[in-house]
């Protein structure tokens, strides 16, 4: 479908008008089309939503290359390991790496000092708003490896790592 055709946009579309300006760029020298969702290079990637963190690029890998799946402070919830079922099983995933990262948000704050900052931005009680923080950024990283490696629909032929990013460094290093 040609962009000419999508049917009128909502009225509050001027909000994302710079951002379709360059989608459409984008879409001039589009070289995906028909491409699979397999991930080719067979890895899946669970890391943070931090923007600092550039997944694909820091392990030299491109476009299709893998499945990644992001949140805050990059943990292995229960929507990231059914992630990794689908990957393993459908999608050619056959590398898993977890990957938490240095001067983390979620790291460096308590469930409290979130609760306040947000209830300040908000202007309002934010205290019921859970955010998981992650006291311990090691022994987070092991249970999240657990949970991966004992999950009964990961097959013990995926290899899984766990890997903390340094982010002022660029540098990867092993964990488990
Ligand atoms: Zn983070």
């Amino acid at each position: 479908m040609d962009a000419a055709q999508f049917p009128t946009p909502p009225a509050d579309s001027g909000d994302f008008a710079d951002l379709i300006e360059a989608n459409r760029k984008y879409a001039e020298t589009f070289e995906y089309a028909g491409f699979d969702g397999v991930a080719k290079a067979g890895i899946a990637i669970v890391t943070c939503m931090d923007s600092r963190i550039d997944p694909l690029k820091m392990l030299g890998l491109t476009h299709g290359d893998a499945k990644i799946f992001r949140n805050p402070g990059g943990r292995v919830t229960p929507q990231a390991l059914e992630a990794l079922v689908l990957g393993a099983h459908l999608l050619g995933v056959e590398r898993v790496l977890v990957i938490p990262h240095t001067r983390c948000a979620m790291a460096a704050n308590t469930e409290e000092d979130l609760r306040i900052k947000v209830g300040k931005s908000a202007g309002q009680d934010a205290s019921w708003q859970p955010f998981n923080v992650v006291p311990d950024q090691t022994a987070a990283l092991a249970e999240d490896l657990r949970r991966v490696r004992t999950h009964p629909l990961i097959p013990d032929s995926v290899k899984v790592g766990g890997f903390l990013y340094h982010v002022d460094t660029g540098l990867l290093e092993q964990k488990f």
